[in-house]
């Protein structure tokens, strides 16, 4: 659907679209979730930026927001879509703490990102268990 693709600027500079989310498998054509969906999504771009520019604990921050934004979805017909967006903002989350486990493990390990690791832990966890 044309109203949710990323704006061209947007796609060269991300280089993709992975990360946003499509309303094309929501029941009702998005009617309901299409506010929410189009919060998470900016929200999403925010937060990918602040990541490629190591600000982990403000990219962080930012899926949060959009991950409680979901809680808003509470109509029946929405339950699935409230679910996909879950698990795609778990997914970057899941992303964002690979990189910071990388990053603060092995020989070349960084010590400054050690608590933004420690919060992506956590983060990520409570995530999933909300899923
Ligand atoms: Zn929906």
């Amino acid at each position: 659907m044309e109203l949710f693709s990323i704006s061209e600027k947007e796609s060269k500079y991300f280089n993709d679209k992975e990360g946003f989310i499509e309303i094309e498998s929501c029941p009702v054509g998005g009617m309901i979730c299409t506010e929410q969906l189009a919060f998470i999504n900016k929200k999403m771009r925010i937060s990918r930026s602040h990541w490629l520019n190591k600000n982990f604990v403000l990219a962080i921050d930012e899926l949060k927001i959009a991950y409680n934004k979901t809680a808003e979805i509470n109509e029946p017909a929405c339950t699935q879509c409230a679910a996909l967006f879950r698990t795609t903002i778990t997914k970057s989350m899941e992303a964002i703490h690979e990189d910071l486990r990388d990053m603060t493990t092995g020989f070349f390990r960084a010590k400054r990102f050690q608590s933004s690791y420690e919060l992506a832990t956590i983060t990520l966890k409570e995530f999933k268990d909300g899923i």
